[in-house]
């Protein structure tokens, strides 16, 4: 019985409508919709896309939503359902959270879509923002590192779209915390305004639905448009969009019509703006329109705080001589002193050992250990230079003075012992012998370390100046 309720319902609007417009404009954009249910009182319907969606809100909403009114009384609302292609059975209800997952795949075969106009009484639009719930501001250890990225990405949750740092850009080396601090703010906007819709997506992701879309009629237009419904919209890794003058293109248009309508922008970088290649003038002046804000590597200080904060999320407290020492060994980015500590800590978990200074050691040490596997032939040239108080144009040169080429075997020798090269990249690198006489070289060293306690104590000493600790 509900089902020719609907069809009823939407033929009584049909009659209403088709009097009032041009026989031809109903043809097109009335004629193709299908009543598919009435619930209570929403009536849903089927469109063929969501290019045709807009249209008809943009253009017969007052009409539309007139003849609804007259017939199903004043609290009628009206649901999209935008048809999938080859599929004609699209069912959610209404109250279904539209997943932005398959949206973001495809935006265009989303498959169901409330519009979040004019017909009051009708549901807003709700997104998935994508947001990682652990990345909060309440997570982000505040330091002088990122003290002005923190202090701004504040002042944004407060006021989305309402400051003078429209857009942010956050940007800095790998493992500083940019992502985390770009979707701190997105939580904190959504905590503080929910009906705000925030949408996190990566350059990459990005690119591929612009890819996507690129290609199909009318898809375009709807990755375009469902991009303008955002009001916080945060970009990840922007400088990925280097070489890619279509995406470029895109996401100027998207750049320009979020920021007319003060709406939020937030993006993240590897390089400042003025430092970015491959990227379009027009889109890097907009970049700079906002506030830059760099994320620089954090203090010993902020290091310590960092550890205390991780390991007492994870209900350990560790002891303050254990922090110091991770502190003062891992000094590069945050995501090797999380990665750290998380091995200490599952270390000490898995061999049931308590966690002490001991332990920390052993772990620093096959970590250090781990990463000398990587010595190269620049460091090894550099170190071995220095050593013997040599530049390095006279270590490549043809002299034959004995310390010179001493120390060209030594680095000869430990290239070969210490890398993975070949004889002749070694070769190569040292201002292009062949591999005999780098093969030459090591048999030498090897004669002479056996032969000369002095001479062996230059290759030790070397060699262990190129493994720290
Ligand atoms: P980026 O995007 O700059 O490469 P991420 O935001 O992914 O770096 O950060 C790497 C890891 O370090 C994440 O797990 C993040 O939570 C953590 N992190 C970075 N900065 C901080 C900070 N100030 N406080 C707490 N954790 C941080
Ligand atoms: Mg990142």
């Amino acid at each position: 019985m509900k089902q020719s309720e609907h069809i009823k319902v939407w033929g009584s609007c049909l009659s209403i409508i088709k009097d009032n417009i041009p026989e031809e404009s109903f043809r097109t954009w009335f004629a193709p919709i299908e009543a598919i249910s009435l619930n209570g009182s929403t009536l849903s319907i089927k469109v063929p896309s969501d290019f045709f969606r807009e249209y008809l809100e943009e253009h017969y909403i007052d009409l539309v939503s007139k003849a609804l009114k007259r017939v199903m009384g004043n609290d009628a609302k009206l649901l999209y359902n935008i048809a999938i292609s080859g599929d004609s059975s699209i069912k959610l209800p209404p109250h279904e959270k539209i997943d932005l997952e398959n949206r973001l795949r495809d935006p265009y075969r989303q498959n169901n879509f409330i519009s979040p106009f004019a017909i009051p009484g009708l549901q807003q639009i709700k997104i998935d923002s994508r947001l990682n719930p652990n990345y909060t501001f309440e997570n982000f250890v505040e330091g002088e590192c990122n003290k002005l990225g923190y202090t701004a990405g504040m002042a944004i949750a407060k006021k989305p779209g309402g400051t003078p740092f429209n857009p942010l850009f956050i940007y800095g080396g790998a493992g500083l915390g940019k992502t985390h601090l770009a979707q701190a703010i997105g939580i904190a906007i959504k905590e503080q305004a929910p009906k705000n819709i925030v949408l996190y997506v990566s350059a990459n992701i990005f690119q591929t639905q612009y890819m996507d879309a690129v290609n199909v009629k009318n898809k375009l237009t709807d990755f375009l448009n469902f991009y303008r419904f955002i009001d916080t919209l945060i970009i990840d890794d922007v400088h990925e969009f280097a070489d890619k003058p279509g995406t470029q293109n895109a996401f100027f248009h998207i750049f320009n019509a979020l920021h007319q309508s003060e709406k939020q922008l937030i993006l993240t970088s590897d390089k400042a703006p003025v430092d970015l290649t491959g990227l379009e003038q027009r889109l890097l002046s907009r970049f700079k329109w906002g506030l830059s804000v760099e994320l620089l590597p954090p203090s010993f200080e902020t290091r310590v705080e960092i550890l205390r904060a991780k390991s007492l999320k994870d209900g350990i407290e560790l002891p303050e001589e254990i922090l110091t020492f991770l502190a003062s060994n891992i000094t590069g980015n945050v995501r090797e002193l999380e990665g750290t500590l998380i091995s200490l800590l599952a270390h000490a978990t898995l061999s049931k050992e308590m966690i002490t200074l001991d332990l920390a050691k052993r772990l620093i040490d096959k970590i250090v250990t781990a990463n000398n596997n990587e010595i190269s032939m620049d460091s090894i040239r550099d170190t071995t230079c220095n050593y013997f108080k040599i530049s390095k144009e006279e270590l490549v040169s043809k002299t034959r003075k004995r310390e010179i080429s001493q120390a060209r075997q030594i680095v000869m020798y430990l290239g070969r012992n210490l890398t993975k090269k070949s004889l002749a990249s070694i070769g190569a690198c040292i201002g292009g012998r062949d591999h005999a006489t780098v093969l030459h070289a090591c048999n030498t060293v090897t004669d002479l370390m056996e032969t000369d306690k002095n001479f062996k104590k230059f290759v030790d000493d070397i060699e262990s100046q190129l493994k720290p600790l």
